[in-house]
């Protein structure tokens, strides 16, 4: 993208209706670089106000963003189609705000410590990279717009935040807000475009956290690595979840109905295939069936029922691509298994599909629906090999006695993994009390979203040495 690269109007299509019902003007590059420009050189003030000044003015914000919260959830309704998830998105920032400021404290304190050598002390310091860059996806857009921004700024970075085009509405209110705390306008800015402006961002940028598809997350990592700079991303997955003989059988359907079917299966880390030993297969299929076919559309408003729209139509083309697939060769359907179309936007229901194996798209690509396709296991290595045979390593679930349960999890190529359970790490974010991870394979690169490291990462690391000997150090020239 160049300073002449012409930008053009971008329609959204509205998830529930199907129609284009809201338009926007991209940022332009010329607006793209002023924007930069201004942030860093806000950035070293922001810096120098301090933590604890930085924790207030972003408290002031939580307060502002409270206030604003019927029309930013309308937004992100609008965005997505959905509206308990809008609500959660929302409640996201108070609560990251409050774990991030209490990991920055323990975190980024900077005691002294003496070293093996007597004479010389370590003083840490920490450097913020002046501007980082965000890139985020649709599926949750204000919460992956800001769950790196939040704890980057509290380490004193100033952030340029490029959302999907996808899901553009929630920007307007949601930088009103910002506008009304002036100090963290300095430093807090969004722009808006389509992948051509969050390339431009990249060369702008200090540091890049992308979040999206691994096919994107190449490219962006690739001109990051160009320029030298940092880049954190979080990518696609896969999600394996394994039954082992002695699961409880309720819990676990349970689990894995939600894991898989939250946000409508819209989440990176969403169960996406399941291992089942085959003494619990038939009646772990019949009984997740049974609950997915309980579990409503959210029609005819968006707060009834608990399965929103598909957000973005050509994640449905794939979806219904990797059904036609599954029964071409051989899949039996239990629940759902269609990609419906109600008052002009694309649904597809809880679907349980069994007869499934690896030779299937279902089991191997990222579908990003509500799709729980089920096969059978006869030993455990089987379905360690099963659960890591794929591209992706994000995350993933094991249900079973505790101790057998652990001891698979040590042996899966994933980095947050439930136990008992699915989905627990996104709870976590931000909590300095959780054990840190990273993802796996093509599932990203970079630093953990949990634990000290979530804010940490935002840094220069500096060593201090301070020799307080008074006598001539003993690797010097004798001269
Ligand atoms: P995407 O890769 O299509 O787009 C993500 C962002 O990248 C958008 O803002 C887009 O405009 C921008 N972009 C596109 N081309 C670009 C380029 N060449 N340079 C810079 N930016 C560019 O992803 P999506 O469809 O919006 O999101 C869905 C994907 O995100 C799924 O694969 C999902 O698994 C993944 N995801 C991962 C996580 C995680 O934490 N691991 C979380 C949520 C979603």
């Amino acid at each position: 993208m160049t300073l002449d690269t012409p930008v053009t109007t971008i329609e959204v299509r509205n998830p529930r209706t199907g129609v284009a019902d809201y338009r926007f003007e991209p940022t332009t590059p010329a607006e793209l670089k002023d924007i930069a420009r201004a942030a860093r050189a806000a950035q070293a003030d922001w810096q120098a106000l301090g933590l604890e000044a930085r924790i207030a003015v972003l408290t002031r914000w939580v307060e502002k963003v409270d206030a604003a919260a019927p029309e930013i959830v309308a937004a992100v309704t609008a965005d997505t189609g959905r509206h308990a998830e809008s609500l959660r998105e929302i409640g996201n920032i108070g609560k990251w705000v409050d774990r991030w400021s209490a990991v920055a404290r323990t975190a980024l304190t900077l005691e002294p410590t003496p070293t093996a050598n007597p004479d010389i002390h370590s003083f840490a310091d920490y450097a913020p990279y002046p501007v980082l860059g965000v890139i985020s996806p649709w599926n949750f857009p204000l919460s992956l717009s800001l769950m790196d921004a939040i704890p980057a700024l509290l380490a004193g970075c100033a952030v340029i935040i490029k959302p999907s085009e996808v899901t553009p509405r929630f920007v307007e209110p949601l930088v009103a807000s910002i506008a009304e705390v002036p100090e963290l306008a300095q430093v807090l800015h969004y722009v808006r475009g389509a992948g051509v402006l969050g390339a431009a961002l990249v060369d702008e940028a200090d540091m890049i956290c992308f979040t999206g598809s691994t096919a994107t997350g190449r490219k962006v990592a690739s001109q990051a690595a160009a320029r030298f700079i940092p880049c954190f991303t979080e990518l696609g997955g896969k999600d394996p979840a394994i039954v082992l003989e002695g699961a409880d059988l309720d819990r676990a359907t349970s689990a894995i109905l939600t894991g898989a079917t939250l946000a409508t299966g819209q989440q990176c880390y969403s169960i996406e295939r399941i291992y089942v030993h085959r003494s619990l297969h038939d009646a772990f299929v019949a009984q997740l069936a049974e609950k997915a076919r309980a579990v409503k559309l959210a029609l005819p408003e968006p707060g009834d029922g608990r399965i929103g729209p598909l957000t973005f139509a050509p994640q449905a083309e794939i979806i219904g691509r990797h059904l036609e697939d599954a029964r071409a060769k051989g899949a039996e359907v239990h629940s759902g298994g269609e990609i419906e179309t109600h008052g002009g936007g694309l649904w597809c229901a809880p679907t349980v599909l069994s007869n499934v194996d690896h030779d299937m798209a279902v089991m191997t690509e990222e579908s990003f629906g509500p799709l729980m396709p089920v096969m059978a296991f006869d030993t455990v290595d089987e379905a360690v090999r099963l659960a890591n045979d794929s591209p992706y390593g994000l995350s993933g679930a094991v249900f079973g006695p505790e101790e057998a349960a652990l001891a698979v999890a040590r042996r899966l190529d994933l980095g947050g993994i439930s136990i008992n359970d699915a989905g627990l790490a996104p709870f976590f974010i931000g909590d300095a009390t959780v054990a840190e991870k990273t993802a796996f394979k093509s599932s990203g690169l970079g630093g953990s979203r949990l634990g000290p490291d979530s804010i940490k990462r935002f840094s220069r690391r500096k060593a201090l040495l301070v020799n307080r000997s008074t006598q001539k150090s003993p690797w010097w020239f004798d001269a």
